[in-house]
């Protein structure tokens, strides 16, 4: 698993250059606001090799000043990426600010492509000549625009990654542990949590050394000996300079965590109450299919008269309808009660988010479910069902195969859908439905 970042000042192409490498960009649509954001952070593939690009262009503090901004951006990319492409203009020669980010870039143990940017023809390539001062090795001209020269820097950033692949041979281990990341708005108590859990528990590998980023990763075992990895989202801010000044940083660090993660805890903290960025985060984990666990920390700080736990469970059911289906946990990493329970709803959630479905009783449920509610019909044509299979797991995937799927209707699919989760437990994970016309 691989990450680019793509650092540089403003305007000089990372966007451009992010969305050319990434295809699509997709986007982030807030349900509660209708705004729709671009992801900073998306997964891509080169030659045949998977890996994740990071904007950091889009991720600045409206009210920092522009150059703690643009060496932010810089520190994060050191912290985040296995590999850091540096755009500069090629119009432009060397800024200001361009040595800036190089001079933070000097601290990088990873290697650093530099792109000089706008070299729209052959003509022009003479221009990356006057990059060489920066010191970065041999500048690659590109367009990001046309796609020039992009395809040859990727080739070079491939061919090192494969190289260096045998030194870090560390993930193929991993096939039976449960990989958990604990996301949450700053402040939560996402480390504290993390801490807790690596208390109680025997700790095999601590704080992984080597880069920034497996400084956050540690292993633990449970009472019953199952192996779980842990990321903790908040690591990198406290270890290193970079300041968690903004939403958008917390959101890329969970989307990154959540990339790698099986089960996903979602952290609320019951002192302060749910908030919009709560939202926000909780709504990349069921984005991306993960099985979630809703954590209510510092439940040592509520006064019990005042709140109840039905109370916020009411609250927490109302304001986060897409996770209907997550349970929900009350815990005090400060006092350490009930952390010893999350290893077990771990457990438990991703046995269901991996839970297989055989066709013959998942039949039975859809026609059961139909002699209950008739199909809709529409235009005096009614919705015929034929058959339903699991098609995927992690998150449990069904195909159902119907006679015209523009007659399935969005409540009716809803309906099945809840008749599945009736009669079979998948608590914590999200499933799917694709209608699919039978040929
Ligand atoms: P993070 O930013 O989400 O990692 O949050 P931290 O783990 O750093 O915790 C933020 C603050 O909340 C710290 O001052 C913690 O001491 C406090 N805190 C964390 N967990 C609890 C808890 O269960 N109860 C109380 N009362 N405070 C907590």
């Amino acid at each position: 698993k691989y990450t680019i970042a793509i650092v540089g000042r403003p305007n000089v192409g990372k966007s451009t250059l992010f969305n050319r490498i990434v295809g699509v960009r997709k986007a982030i649509v807030d349900d509660l606001s209708g705004v729709t954001r671009d992801r900073l952070y998306e997964k891509a593939e080169w030659n045949g090799v998977k890996f994740s690009v990071i904007d950091t262009g889009g991720i600045s503090s409206s009210d920092d000043v522009f150059v703690n901004e643009i060496k932010e951006q810089a520190e994060l990319a050191i912290a985040e990426a296995d590999a850091i492409i540096f755009v500069v203009d090629g119009h432009n020669g060397i800024t200001q600010d361009d040595e800036l980010v190089a001079k933070v870039l000097y601290q990088s143990q990873h290697p650093i492509y530099l792109a000089v940017n706008h070299l729209d023809n052959i003509e022009q390539h003479d221009l990356i000549f006057d990059f060489y001062a920066l010191g970065l090795g041999d500048p690659y001209p590109i367009s990001a625009v046309h796609g020039i020269g992009v395809g040859d820097m990727l080739d070079s950033i491939i061919k090192d990654f494969k190289e260096n692949e045998d030194t870090n041979a560390s993930d193929s281990d991993d096939e039976d542990q449960i990989r958990i990341a604990i996301i949450g708005r700053p402040n939560v108590g996402k480390s504290s949590i993390f801490n807790a859990l690596i208390k109680q528990n025997r700790s095999i590998i601590s704080n992984i050394e080597g880069t920034t980023r497996d400084a956050i990763d540690a292993q633990f075992v449970d009472d019953q000996g199952r192996v779980f990895t842990i990321t903790d989202t908040a690591g990198i801010r406290k270890s290193g300079k970079i300041i968690e000044s903004t939403e958008k940083y917390s959101v890329l660090r969970a989307q990154m965590a959540i990339e790698s993660a099986d089960v996903i805890l979602v952290v609320i903290d019951a002192s302060t109450g749910i908030q919009e960025q709560d939202k926000h985060i909780a709504g990349l984990a069921t984005e991306e299919g993960r099985a979630v666990i809703i954590v209510v920390n510092k439940w040592d700080a509520v006064e019990k008269d005042n709140y109840s736990m039905q109370q916020f469970t009411d609250n927490i059911r109302e304001e986060f309808k897409f996770l209907d289906y997550a349970p929900i946990m009350f815990v005090s990493a400060k006092s350490s009660q009930r952390i010893d329970k999350i290893p077990d709803m771990v457990v438990a959630v991703d046995n269901n988010h991996k839970m297989r479905i055989q066709s013959s009783i998942l039949n039975q449920t859809i026609l059961d479910a139909i002699a209950v509610h008739p199909t809709p019909t529409r235009n005096g044509k009614r919705l015929r069902v034929y058959y339903a299979t699991e098609v995927a797991v992690a998150p449990p995937t069904f195909a159902i195969f119907v006679n015209d799927p523009k007659l399935m209707h969005f409540s009716y699919q809803r309906y099945l859908e809840n008749q599945i989760r009736e009669n079979f437990d998948f608590a914590g994970t999200p499933i799917r439905l694709r209608i699919r016309a039978r040929k």
